[in-house]
């Protein structure tokens, strides 16, 4: 027995009294099979989308999709999307169907949904119904396309996204056959928009299994971000790294904590190294000025994918300042977080600590007790609220302008040498102190 929110027993329960079938489906089912809240109930039934009108009339709906048969009604202000049984009409896009028609049988509409995880539906009465076999799937954990591979991905190359984001966040293995039109047909990705690709490659790294659905599905990858393929099998020729820098990537991506920027920021943080590439005469492997390149190239890489700006601008910089030096050192913490803040800082140290527990050389025991120096070096100054930048300062331009100094260069000379002094904490950040500390700077510069 499946336990239903009110709303989706709500618009079930309507649907039934008037005399037609309903079900949830697709992600719902499989995600409560998996002991997984779901994200959002759908249901399918075999009423048309005017006679849904009329049933909910009385109710709360938006008409987005209507032509294609789906018809959202509101219950307690959350949205249930009820949608007719239907087929897809043929694919001339490879990603949306020309035409929909409307069907009388569940099976039908199963049989179009892209795996069988997803291909399930349940009502109270009839309990699961499951042509083709998803549940075994769900417990072997098998991702596998209903039907044939090469035709399901033909008509809509998504699903490819789709199969690698599904394995990876629920930690399954693709069926053979399945693997092997994804592979075959990875090209077909093109003409897919980017920001849908975006969405399922951000749930993709974010998912348990990312790292071994990068290595086997690396293909793919370099299909959508071609900019990565110069990584494979890039030899560093130094003593540390162990690994190529595609597989220092991989593992940089598995060790980073599971969110988008984190992740994202991993698969590009060495995207330049390539470019940049030179052997010294002792023959070790040295990649200056991969920070910049590579903020560059994860810039272009990012809004290929039409990446929104915050996540950008955030990636690209944490791509910029991966590598930088950072010290357990109280001074060094306040020059980090005056440069960056409190959010960007904590996440260089988990940029940090994923990128040395990929290199593939040191203890982790040793990496991670660096990182616990490191952080707890940054924690100690944000709790000390310190003032770390020129607009935390008790005194400013205004303030010493009425203790008389002039207008011009050597004021905001002056301001940036106090806050110097602050950052190094050789003065308190206090006005009177300031003041006095301004104009004994003025008498020596
Ligand atoms: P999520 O947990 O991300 O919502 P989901 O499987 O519910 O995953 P939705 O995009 O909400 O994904 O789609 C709902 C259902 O519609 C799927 O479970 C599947 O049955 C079907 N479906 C979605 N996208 C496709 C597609 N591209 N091709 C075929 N069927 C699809
Ligand atoms: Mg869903």
């Amino acid at each position: 027995m499946m336990k239903l929110p009110a709303g989706a027993a709500f618009v079930l329960n309507r649907l039934n009294q008037k005399g037609y079938q309903a079900y949830v489906v697709g992600g719902c089912v499989r995600d409560a099979l998996l002991g997984r809240a779901p994200k959002d109930w759908d249901v399918c039934t075999s009423a048309l989308p005017e006679e849904m009108q009329r049933i909910f009339a009385d109710c709360h709906v938006i008409e987005t999709g209507l032509k294609h048969g789906t018809l959202t009604v509101m219950y307690e202000h959350e949205p249930y999307e009820a949608t007719t049984f239907r087929v897809d009409g043929a694919y001339t896009d490879h990603r949306h169907p020309d035409e929909v028609i409307f069907v009388a049988d569940v099976k039908e509409d199963l049989a179009r949904r892209d795996f069988t995880i997803n291909a399930m539906a349940w009502n109270p009465d009839t309990g699961l119904v499951d042509a083709f076999g998803g549940r075994e799937d769900l417990a072997k954990g098998i991702i596998r396309c209903v039907g044939d591979p090469e035709k399901r991905f033909g008509e809509d190359a998504l699903r490819i996204m789709r199969a690698l984001r599904f394995a990876s966040v629920y930690g399954f293995d693709i069926e053979p056959e399945t693997a092997a039109a994804i592979h075959r047909l990875k090209e077909t990705l093109g003409g897919v928009a980017a920001e849908r690709i975006r969405v399922e490659l951000a749930k993709l790294l974010c998912g348990q299994g990312a790292g071994l659905i990068l290595r086997e599905y690396k293909d793919v990858m370099f299909t959508i971000i071609p900019q990565l393929k110069p990584m494979d099998g890039f030899d560093q020729h130094t003593p540390y790294h162990a690994f190529d820098v595609w597989e220092h990537t991989v593992q940089s991506v598995e060790h980073a904590p599971s969110n988008e920027v984190l992740r994202l920021t991993m698969l590009l943080h060495d995207v330049a190294k390539p470019h940049v590439f030179t052997l010294d005469e002792d023959g070790i492997g040295h990649a200056w000025g991969h920070q910049p390149l590579g903020a560059k190239i994860a810039r272009q890489v990012l809004l290929g994918l039409k990446t929104d700006n915050a996540t950008m601008e955030r990636v690209t910089l944490l791509v910029e300042h991966h590598d930088d030096e950072f010290l357990p050192e109280r001074r060094a913490m306040m020059r980090l977080l005056g440069a960056f803040g409190e959010e960007v800082a904590r996440q260089l140290m988990d940029v940090n600590h994923a990128d040395e527990s990929a290199k593939g050389r040191k203890p982790q025991r040793e990496i991670d007790e660096a990182t616990k120096r490191l952080r707890t070096a940054l924690e100690d100054v944000i709790a000390s609220k310190p003032c770390v930048t020129l607009k935390d300062m008790a005194v400013n331009g205004r303030d010493l302008m009425a203790s008389g100094f002039p207008a011009g260069k050597q004021l905001g000379e002056t301001l940036n040498w106090l806050l110097d002094q602050l950052l190094d904490e050789t003065l308190p950040n206090d006005r009177e102190t300031l003041l006095r500390a301004a104009s004994e700077h003025r008498k020596h510069i």
